[in-house]
């Protein structure tokens, strides 16, 4: 690491400012832009050498761009994302400070964002900001990618990811919110680790519905709307996909069984030796243990009829499925139509967005990510996982092959908990570990 790098201060401060401007974009229509535009025109006031020597483009009305010239601009750039906007709060929950104070207390600042994602974005431009004073130059181009509507899977992150398409870039890596260095990763497991996500699962939500002829309820037909629509949901049992462990799972299994206790640390080295035997274990797990391993199957609503003795002329049901890791909305569908056998039911795909592939959790990229752990937190190991929720980073991944998904800060499980909950709050030491993550990966950017 750079040696006369020396942090500024006041980044508490910072965030709390960050914190205190509303960029909720689910409350887009009744809060206006003002939010967003102010929390750009802080980022001019809080980050002037970003603004002076990087150069800056707005991507749709809530992207960002950000380029900062390497020694080699043929390299393949790094891109640096975080997104800005927050979620709501619910008013009635008892959170300890407003949630848009952004009191800093006992050594953690409070507020909606915290976490999610303005400490994380904070902790990039300060690591950015600071090299630039020390006269720092990163070897290749780096990009920092800001969204304004990722929870709102707005398109900001996807314009940029076309962007930057267009101009026949393809990143050396791309790294987004996602993991983050957490205590309790496994039964069995002590002390903490860095969780990477490698690959983010996908998503789709399916209406499946049936109509047949109505009628009194007296004569019924063997099958009425209703019945039809209950069988299909029947037969969508949670092993109607296969489960196939990711390449990640093996690993990340290998590198937590040396910091296990007894039963755990014999377990895990015999699930990372046989890959075929994990998925069935973690699949008979349940629980978010079989969720990294296959495409969860939910039936959400159930709707039809519109009389207690009327045959229904139609039913429908609401099924909101996980895609796997390499599964896309079109073969989940496949299996789907397989599964339910019934050509009766019409099968309609209301949203969806296809699982990414699995980047490698090994090489230089996931290696930089490493080295850049063991200086912010050398007491962790650094782990590759599946991300179960969406990221921005998920524009990505179509063409970048080394797309990874982490926080630098150390989140335990109440922490973690606040997320998109109360009292959603950062540790201030957090802040300091993150920035030094993010600058030795800058600095460590190969040539
Ligand atoms: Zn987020």
């Amino acid at each position: 690491m750079t040696n006369d790098v020396s942090p500024r201060e006041g980044a508490p401060q910072r965030l709390s400012r960050m914190i205190q401007l509303p960029t909720v974009s689910a409350e887009l229509e009744t809060r206006g832009v003002a939010p967003f535009e102010a929390f750009t025109a802080l980022l001019e006031e809080l980050y002037p050498l970003i603004h002076d020597r990087l150069e800056r483009e707005r991507v749709t009305d809530f992207g960002l761009l950000f380029r900062w010239p390497g020694e080699c601009p043929e390299a393949d750039p790094a891109v640096l994302m975080a997104h800005y906007d927050v979620v709501p709060v619910d008013e009635t929950d008892p959170w300890s400070f407003p949630p848009f104070e952004g009191r800093i207390e006992g050594g953690f600042v409070y507020g909606r964002g915290a976490l999610d994602d303005k400490g994380p974005l904070l902790v990039l431009l300060e690591a950015v900001e600071n090299l630039l004073s020390a006269g720092f130059t990163p070897k290749r181009d780096v990009y920092l990618s800001l969204g304004g509507n990722e929870e709102t899977f707005g398109d900001a992150a996807e314009r940029i990811a076309d962007t930057l398409h267009a101009r026949g870039i393809t990143p050396w890596i791309v790294l987004d919110e996602g993991g983050a260095v957490t205590d309790a990763t496994l039964p069995f497991v002590t002390g903490i680790a860095a969780m990477v996500g490698v690959g983010e699962k996908g998503i789709a939500t399916v209406r499946l519905s049936a109509r047949s002829e109505g009628g009194h309820a007296s004569v019924p037909p063997p099958l009425t709307a209703v019945g039809r629509v209950s069988r299909a949901v029947s037969r969508l049992t949670p092993g109607t996909f296969p489960a196939r462990a990711p390449k990640a799972i093996p690993r990340m299994l290998g590198l937590l069984a040396p910091r296990s206790r007894g039963t755990g640390r014999r377990l895990y080295r015999l699930l990372a030796a046989w890959p075929w035997l994990n998925a069935r274990v973690f699949a008979a797990l349940g629980g978010e243990a079989a969720a990294m391993v296959r495409t969860t199957v939910a039936p959400t609503r159930l709707s039809g009829g519109t009389a207690n003795n009327v045959l229904p002329s139609q039913a429908s049901a609401t099924v909101n499925l996980r895609l796997a890791l390499g599964e896309t909305v079109q073969s989940t569908v496949r299996t789907l139509r397989r599964r339910i056998a019934d050509e009766r039911i019409d099968i309609q795909v209301l949203e969806g967005n296809d699982a990414s592939p699995e980047s490698p959790s090994h090489g230089p990229q996931f290696g930089l990510i490493a080295e850049a752990v063991r200086s912010s937190h050398p007491e962790a190991v650094t782990v590759p996982y599946v991300t179960m929720a969406a990221t921005d980073s998920r524009y990505f991944h179509r063409y970048c092959p080394h797309t990874y998904r982490f926080a630098p800060l150390m989140m335990n499980a109440e922490q973690r908990a606040s997320i998109h909950g109360v009292d959603e709050r950062v540790e201030i030491a957090e802040l300091e570990r993150g920035e030094r993550f993010h600058r030795t990966l800058i600095e460590g950017l190969p040539a």
